[in-house]
């Protein structure tokens, strides 16, 4: 099976490649692989919205040459949107080849304070796993004790836990035989 690549638009901290890899092996027991950076996506900025646009990066990194991996998450560090919501963690097309993953609403908590290292990069690795189970073919999940569950903002993303329920691990399973 070809491994999941991960990797950054950008320049953006090593531990958080790194972390993301380690948990997509740790959780999915697929190989991964860091790759190097790919150029960052100033062409998605939108300057009314002061954020990037994650559509417009998702259909670029599409048609890149990425045909050694099975499914692709890039990172980076800018706010990212879609035109229905304020701003989103990450993005992916369910059943899709890539996915992104912002960094930019992860580094503070809630109180405005900022987040320890191991929180920061726990949140990290969620929302790639979360996106990863969108290529996989998943949809998001009523269960609040579910990755799949959609979150519309930190606290959400705090609570969801770093695993999938059983009804989505079955599906995720699927996605992952079909590779
Ligand atoms: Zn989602
Ligand atoms: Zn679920």
């Amino acid at each position: 099976m070809k491994p999941i690549g991960v990797v950054s638009f950008g320049e953006i901290d090593g531990m958080v490649l790194k972390a993301i890899a380690a948990h997509i092996l740790g959780y999915l027991r697929i190989d991964t692989e860091i790759f190097s950076p790919l150029e960052y996506p100033g062409y998605a900025y939108d300057p009314r919205r002061l954020q990037y646009d994650a559509g417009a990066i998702l259909k670029a990194f599409e048609s890149l040459p990425v045909q050694s991996y099975a499914k692709v998450i890039g990172v980076l560090d800018a706010d990212l949107f879609v035109p229905i919501l304020t701003y989103v963690f990450g993005e992916a097309r369910q059943g899709g080849k890539c996915a992104v993953v912002s960094l930019y609403r992860l580094k503070n908590n809630p109180d405005g304070s900022k987040a320890s290292s191991p929180l920061f990069l726990e949140r990290a690795a969620k929302v790639a796993l979360h996106e990863l189970g969108h290529l996989l073919n998943l949809t998001h999940c009523e269960d609040e004790r579910c990755l799949m569950h959609f979150s519309g903002g930190i606290r959400d993303l705090d609570t969801a836990p770093p695993y999938f329920c059983r009804y989505c691990s079955v599906y995720l399973h699927d996605g992952l035989a079909s590779l």
